[in-house]
Formats: C-alpha cells, sequence, structure tokens
C-alpha cells in the first residue's frame, strides 16, 4: 500500500490528523493496533479548552460536542474549609473549556473518517517504521494475520507514549527524553453517582489534591491524590469516599456517594521528546511528550500539535514547500513547554508533597489565597487555564 501521510494511532491525535489531512486534501491512511470497541471505551480525558473546541468547529467535527458538550465557565475551588468559585471566563474575555468526553469525540472522529471513507485500519499494529533517512519511508505492520507495509512521503506518530514512532525516534539518538515523575499519583474513580456540582471542584488540601468532576448527569468522575506506589486495592471505597469527604464536602454539600464502576492509579509524570522529528517522521499528542494531568491539557496539546503538522502538510502540497513542515518542531515545542510548566505549577500548587515542612506548606497556602483575589496570578492561572491561542486548521 502507498499514501502521503502514513499516520501511526487512532486516537484523538491520529484521528484528529486524519481528518484535517482529508480537508487539506492530502491523502492518509490510519493504522491502528486495538479494536474498534477498545479505543472508542477507552476512558480518559474531558476537558477541551475553547481552542480545541475551535478546531474541531472549523473541520466540522462538532455537531454533536456542540448539541451535548457543557461549557464550563470556571470551576470551584476548595480552600481553607470553604468553596470559592474562579470566574474563568469572566477574566479571559469569554473563552471558557467545554467538558465532553474523550469517548465520544473518538467515535465521532471515527465516524466521520468511516463516513468519508479514509482508510482506517484497526487491529493492525505497527511493528516497525524503516527508511527514515529516504524520501520514502515505510512502515511494517500486521493485520488479519499477515505481514504488511505501508509506504508513505511522511509518518506520523501519533501512537501515545509507549508507541513504536517515539522508540523509534528516540533510538535515532537524535532526540532526547525530558521527564519529571512525581512522587504521588492519582486515583481515578467512576461512580454512578450524581456529581455534587455543576462544574469542577478542586481541592489543594493539607492532606492532599482532590479533583470532582463529571461525565453525566448520573455519573462522576473523582480522583484523589495518594503515594505513588499506591494500588487500588489499598483504597477500599469507605475508605476513599471519606478522604474525598475530607478534601472536597463543605458544611451542607457532601458529596453524592454510589458504586463505583472502575478504579485505577494513575502515575503522575511530565515528558519531552526533543525535538518532535527525524527526518520524515514526526511524533504528535502523547507520542511527544505527556503533562501530569492536573491542568487537564494532554488532549489539548494532541489537537495543537496536529494543526501545526497538517498546516505544514497542507502547505507543502499546495506550495511544494517544506518551509512549514521544516519548522513544525519547534513551533510545536514553545507551546509544549508553556504548558508543561502550567501543569507543572499547577500540580505543585494543589498537591501535597510528602516531604513538605510546616513553612512549605504555609507557602502552598499563601499561593492559593492569592489565586483568589482580582490578582495579576489570578488572571495568568485563568489564561492558561482556559489555553493559550491556538492556529487556525488551514482547510
Ligand atoms: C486519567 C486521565 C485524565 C486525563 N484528562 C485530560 C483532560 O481532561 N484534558 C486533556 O486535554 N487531556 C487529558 N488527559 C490526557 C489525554 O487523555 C491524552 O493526552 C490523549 O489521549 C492523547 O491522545 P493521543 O492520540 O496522542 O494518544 P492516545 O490517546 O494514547 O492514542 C494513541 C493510539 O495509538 C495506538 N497505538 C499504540 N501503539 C501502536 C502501534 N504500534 N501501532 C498502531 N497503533 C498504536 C493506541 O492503541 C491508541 O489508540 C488525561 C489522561 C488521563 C490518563
Amino acid at each position: 500500500m502507498r499514501t502521503t501521510v502514513g499516520i501511526i494511532g487512532a486516537g484523538p491525535a491520529g484521528l484528529l490528523l486524519a481528518r484535517l489531512l482529508r480537508r487539506a486534501g492530502v491523502d492518509c491512511v490510519v493504522l491502528e493496533a486495538r479494536g474498534r470497541a477498545y479505543v472508542e471505551r477507552r476512558q480518559r480525558a474531558a476537558l477541551l479548552e475553547q481552542g480545541a473546541v475551535d478546531v474541531l468547529r472549523a473541520c466540522g467535527a462538532a455537531d454533536r460536542l456542540d448539541r451535548e458538550g457543557v461549557r464550563h465557565e470556571g470551576f470551584e475551588l476548595r480552600h481553607r474549609d470553604r468553596r470559592h468559585r474562579f470566574g474563568v471566563a469572566a477574566r479571559t474575555g469569554g473563552r471558557a473549556n467545554t467538558l465532553y468526553p474523550q469517548t465520544e469525540l473518538v467515535k465521532d472522529l471515527i465516524a466521520l473518517a468511516t463516513a468519508d471513507g479514509t482508510p482506517l485500519l484497526f487491529d493492525a499494529p505497527v511493528t516497525a517504521v524503516e527508511g527514515l533517512d529516504g524520501d520514502r519511508p515505510v512502515l511494517r505492520y500486521t493485520h488479519g494475520g499477515r505481514e504488511e507495509t505501508l509506504e508513505c512521503s511522511y509518518v506520523a506518530g501519533c501512537d501515545g507514549s509507549f508507541g513504536t514512532a517515539r522508540r523509534t525516534l528516540l533510538a535515532t539518538g537524535a532526540a532526547r527524553l525530558h521527564e519529571r515523575v512525581y512522587p504521588y499519583a492519582w486515583l481515578g474513580v467512576f461512580a454512578d453517582a450524581p456529581p455534587a456540582s455543576d462544574e469542577l471542584i478542586l481541592s489543594g488540601h493539607e492532606r492532599g489534591f482532590a479533583l470532582h468532576s463529571m461525565r453525566s448527569p448520573e455519573v462522576s468522575r473523582l480522583y484523589l491524590q495518594v503515594p505513588a506506589g499506591t494500588t487500588p486495592e489499598d483504597w477500599p471505597d469507605d475508605r476513599m469516599w471519606d478522604e474525598l469527604d475530607t478534601r472536597l464536602a463543605v458544611p451542607g454539600h457532601p458529596l453524592h456517594r454510589g458504586p463505583v464502576t472502575d478504579k485505577a492509579v494513575i502515575p503522575l509524570r511530565g515528558q519531552v521528546v526533543e525535538p518532535m522529528r527525524y527526518g520524515r517522521l514526526l511524533l504528535a499528542g502523547d507520542a511527544a511528550h505527556l503533562v501530569p494531568p492536573t491542568g487537564a491539557k494532554g488532549l489539548n496539546l494532541a489537537v495543537a500539535d496536529v494543526v501545526t503538522l497538517a498546516r505544514g502538510l497542507s502547505h507543502r502540497r499546495r506550495t511544494g514547500s517544506t518551509a512549514l513542515l521544516d519548522r513544525y518542531s519547534e513551533l510545536c515545542l514553545r507551546r509544549v513547554w508553556q504548558v508543561q510548566e502550567f501543569s507543572h505549577a499547577m500540580t505543585v500548587l494543589l498537591h501535597a508533597a510528602p516531604d513538605a515542612d510546616a513553612y512549605e506548606r504555609r507557602l502552598r497556602t499563601a499561593r492559593l489565597d492569592r489565586l483568589l483575589g482580582p490578582t495579576a496570578a489570578a488572571a495568568e492561572f485563568a489564561e492558561n487555564y482556559a489555553g493559550l491561542p491556538m492556529d487556525a486548521p488551514l482547510i
């Protein structure tokens, strides 16, 4: 098989890239290791920045998002035993986030790819990327029990942090991995319980971070800071709910408890592969970087990457010039490091460091106090939380 862009991975990055390229008239083929049902059910992100929503609208992928997504103009911050509302839209000229689960976005993008005839192969794991130094790299993959090859002009590595693309790029020795591993993790829980608030509730409690989010009027999504190395079994339901109440509830406003349907421990780390390109292999999304989930930025960064990548590939198709593509890594990394910095600062602000002394704990409280006033710190936080401006797609 031959194509212009071989895309590895049908997560949000690969699927959105395929959509943007299709609209720009650039051929592509998407190869996904897992089956469609698995990919559509994988629970992850939910909060889309204004810029990501605008991109999805521009490429005709936001019909259901516009009907079912819930705009969040701020959140509640539980601090000093009270809940304080933090207005985001009010501080950003109306920019806000939208709650729309990643599962639904992935379903929408797969449905669009299927409808417009974009070649999208499930159960087709890429095993090797070859010929990166030449101008026709080759993807080796298996499908239906057979070894196959896909020859392309460019390879978009959108296969996440454990994928073949990142491994291949790092093995060239031309890129390095920057990493920060945090000494704590999140216990993430789905519960069949009505959310206790219409907006997210974040807590930087002295016992640790907690977050109350939602997936629907009947399903709550809850996160609790736990020590790194913890297992879900260390957190029986009663212990978990009691701790969530301690960190999130306020008198008269308890959390609603209900049957727990999923419980998992999520490690917290930041990673950046730099540069994000070698020859004709370009990484996008989690393949290129991870952020600690505190700022809800991973999916949004993936959107920003693929807009830049699609602009470069579309520019090349229209003009024959690789000028934009040649700057892909440089352009993406500026944003990537801004978002790493914000996600790191938000993580440190809201989590209890295991080795913090009383002095450092007071400093953390002082920083949280500063966010609650009409301060420059609050304005900067709101700008980053709503998301830095994104380029419009070239379609
Ligand atoms: C608990 C949690 C909460 C989060 N909350 C948010 C949030 O609120 N907002 C936000 O913006 N982000 C959030 N994120 C991050 C977000 O989910 C990820 O950044 C996003 O999924 C990245 O998309 P991606 O397409 O780059 O990678 P992925 O979603 O990982 O997709 C990669 C795809 O590649 C496939 N693949 C892997 N190897 C191969 C191979 N060899 N061949 C072919 N295919 C392969 C995989 O099966 C997968 O389908 C959260 C993450 C977690 C874990």
